[in-house]
């Protein structure tokens, strides 16, 4: 007998996957990301957004840990002026840590919050934090656990407390100058094998 097509086992449409897309995790990306969510909202005019698109991004030191996202000034700008802008901004650098699928979200508030000190909102004030909190994204926590991990990655020391097993991963050693909150007892340095 003669084998025809009709005998293989039998496939569906079911049993076929699209090849996941590429996703383009690159500064510009996740620059236009944000902008089109800021072009969408009310608070926001078209000019303001328009002009954040003559921003120059770029990033942050891959060792970075404390630090997400930085606006920087130009040299003597007045930062309590109110005409404070755009045209005042050097650059803003956010941490190259961001630009992953992981850390995409927390990225894109990260670059959200520089963009307001942008557009002349230049301290944390109430102003500030109510179109901070417009975005509906991730949580202090997550900028906490991004620090934690970034801390861990640079870390060539973790300094362990024998009580509760906690590992704090530091650059430095503790030297025995440091003691966990919760147990009392003094850090031990380990050395981190990369
Ligand atoms: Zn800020
Ligand atoms: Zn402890």
């Amino acid at each position: 007998m003669q084998t025809t097509i009709d005998d293989w086992p039998s496939s569906s449409d079911d049993d076929i996957v699209p090849v996941a897309e590429s996703v383009d995790l690159s500064i510009e990306c996740l620059v236009q990301s944000v902008l089109d969510w800021m072009a969408a909202q009310r608070y926001f005019t078209k000019n303001e957004v328009e002009s954040l698109k003559r921003v120059e991004i770029g990033l942050l030191r891959r060792n970075a840990t404390q630090k997400h996202g930085v606006c920087r000034y130009h040299r003597d700008t007045d930062v309590n002026s109110p005409a404070l802008g755009p045209r005042d901004v050097k650059c803003i650098d956010i941490h190259p840590g961001l630009l992953t699928e992981k850390w995409w979200n927390y990225g894109q508030k990260v670059l959200y919050h520089e963009f307001l000190h942008a557009l002349g909102h230049f301290s944390h004030n109430s102003d500030f934090r109510r179109l901070e909190d417009a975005w509906d994204g991730p949580d202090k926590e997550c900028g906490r656990l991004f620090t934690e991990v970034m801390r861990r990655a640079n870390a060539s020391w973790l300094w362990i407390c024998d009580g509760c097993h906690k590992e704090f991963p530091r650059r430095k050693r503790g030297r025995g100058k440091f003691r966990c909150r919760d147990c009392n007892i003094v850090l031990r340095d380990v050395a981190v094998s990369n």
